[in-house]
């Protein structure tokens, strides 16, 4: 199997199942206990606050870890605008662009429907770029938050997000990004971004899946989504899952050590490939920003076909990769991230997303895009025939 489809999910790292190990089994304490297996849960959860905190460089006391990115936008998108709402109910109006994960437009729309937001969608070029005047333009009191992702999940643009934090400071709104595939390809120093609160899900990075963090920078106020005992800080209440807290913190870490090689790597391996499919494929368009997207994101369009055809004709020859986003699979609504891009319906029904791990190789793509070009033109011919 060739599996390109590492942006819907990634293995457990052998070196993160090790450091995780002890704490599902001889160090199983609770890190609220006051004991030594407590102890010695706190004291992991400790360190691997202060290793998330060191590759953000943030301040541990600015993690809070969640059971994913889900959670993670959650958190910020409702916390945040829960808590500055508190402060000054004239904010009611959250900037959320046209690309983002359903876990940050759907907190978005359920702010909306019970706690009086208005949602003004800021929208996107046809590479899936927002537009720093345009988004600048949209700021103002009445704003309670803004959301732009670093890099999208589909179509793997890169959001000039530095100039978007840049505006959204000088006009005094808090500005959240979902990080969550940018982590291990792209720099996440948290100053140098310039956001107030950044998202991350371990499963894409090595970790296991149902662990993420939230970086909420020192003064941003953010309601809690879940109650009880007060956990991380009052921020996420339930006992923290400390092996799991470990396992994101391994990855991240070991992620952040390879990102440059493999970003380099990885980088030249997909422009072969999009340069292959664009080649040998008539018709074939690619989605997303030629150059300023994800090392790891090489997405197209083939018109002609069905998306869910192509799939299941490179799944007959060991390819596996994904239509559209996987968090989107069993919809059959064209792709939010592809209309806000300009495709229309039916093309959009024609788009695969091909995303790669760290381990992808220049044969594993080779042989990949012999797949595709067999695939794309056995349809085209069965479609004439
Ligand atoms: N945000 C983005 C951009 C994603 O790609 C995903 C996962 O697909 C998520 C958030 C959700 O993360 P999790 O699966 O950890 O809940």
């Amino acid at each position: 199997m060739i599996f390109l489809d590492a942006a819907a999910t990634t293995p457990v790292r052998r070196e993160v199942i090790e450091a995780m190990w002890p704490y599902l089994t001889g160090e199983f304490g609770n890190a609220s206990s006051h004991h030594t297996l407590g102890d010695s849960a706190a004291a992991a959860l400790r360190q691997a606050r202060e290793t998330v905190a060191a590759v953000l460089g943030c301040l541990p006391g600015e993690i809070v870890f969640t059971a994913g990115g889900t959670e993670a936008d959650n958190l910020a998108i409702k916390g945040i605008a829960l808590a500055r709402q508190a402060e000054n109910p004239a904010r009611r109006r959250l900037l959320i662009s046209a690309v983002e994960h359903p876990a940050v437009l759907e907190s978005a729309r359920y702010l909306a429907r019970f706690h009086g937001f208005t949602v003004d969608i800021v929208p996107v070029d046809r590479d899936g770029e927002v537009g720093v005047a345009d988004f600048a333009s949209r700021l103002g009191d009445d704003v309670a938050l803004a959301s732009v992702m670093y890099a999208n999940n589909e179509i793997g643009t890169v959001q000039p997000l530095a100039a978007l934090a840049a505006a959204a400071r000088s006009a005094s709104v808090p500005i959240h990004t979902d990080a969550v595939q940018a982590a291990g390809w792209l720099p996440l120093t948290v100053a140098d971004l310039g956001v107030d609160a950044l998202s991350l899900s371990g499963h894409k990075i090595g970790a296991p899946k149902g662990i993420g963090a939230l970086y909420l920078r020192a003064r941003i106020q953010a309601e809690p989504v879940l109650h009880g005992g007060g956990q991380e800080r009052g921020s996420r209440s339930g006992t923290e899952n400390v092996a799991f807290a470990v396992a994101l913190a391994t990855a991240l870490r070991l992620a952040e050590a390879e990102r440059a090689t493999a970003a380099e790597r990885v980088t030249a391996l997909r422009d072969g490939f999009i340069a292959e499919v664009l080649d040998r494929i008539p018709g074939a368009q690619l989605t997303g920003h030629r150059t300023r997207r994800l090392p790891s994101v090489a997405s197209f369009c083939f018109p002609g076909t069905s998306g869910e055809s192509v799939l299941l004709e490179l799944e007959r020859r060991s390819v596996l990769c994904s239509s559209g986003s996987a968090c989107a699979a069993g919809s059959d609504d064209p792709s939010a991230v592809l209309t806000a891009i300009g495709i229309a319906g039916e093309l959009a029904q024609t788009a695969v997303r091909f995303s790669f791990g760290t381990s992808v190789t220049e044969a594993m793509l080779k042989d990949a895009a012999d797949a595709v070009v067999e695939s794309v033109t056995e349809l085209g011919r069965l479609q004439r025939s």
